[in-house]
């Protein structure tokens, strides 16, 4: 006897806040995939159906949503995610704070290497009493 059946699996792919088209609230919406596969013997064999939603957590409707915009929602909410994670990114052309102790000898150079010092500046001529003198 053969023992059939069906079984949906339902993968939260996002949260993610956008207005809502019910009840016009800048709610968040669950970003379901709703994936619906035979099974055999209680074996999940091929899925049949796959549907994309969104749901509205203020009023609760849930939109049938295209696949292409609920990958791009889960990508935003991926590089959401990550930059939440990683605030100030690291730019490695500017030198870090030697504190930090990045694995970086960075102990002899100059502190800015691409700004050539001593120019002569036109127009100055210090001389004593130019500048106010403070506090001595
Ligand atoms: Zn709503």
């Amino acid at each position: 006897m053969l023992i059939w059946g069906y079984r949906t699996r339902i993968f939260v792919l996002a949260m993610t806040t956008f207005l809502c088209g019910r009840c016009g609230n800048p709610a968040s919406h669950a970003v379901r995939k709703s994936v619906t596969k035979f099974t055999l013997f209680f074996i999940p064999l091929f899925p049949i159906h796959v549907k994309y939603t969104a749901q509205c957590t203020f009023c609760g409707i849930e939109n049938r949503i295209p696949k292409e915009d609920a990958v791009r929602l889960q990508a935003q909410e991926e590089q959401a995610q990550q930059q939440a994670a990683q605030p100030y990114p690291q730019h490695p052309s500017q030198p870090q704070h030697p504190s930090q102790g990045f694995a970086q000898p960075q102990g002899f150079q100059p502190p800015h290497p691409s700004q050539p010092q001593g120019f002569p500046q036109p127009g100055r001529h210090p001389q004593q009493g130019e500048f106010p003198q403070q506090g001595r």
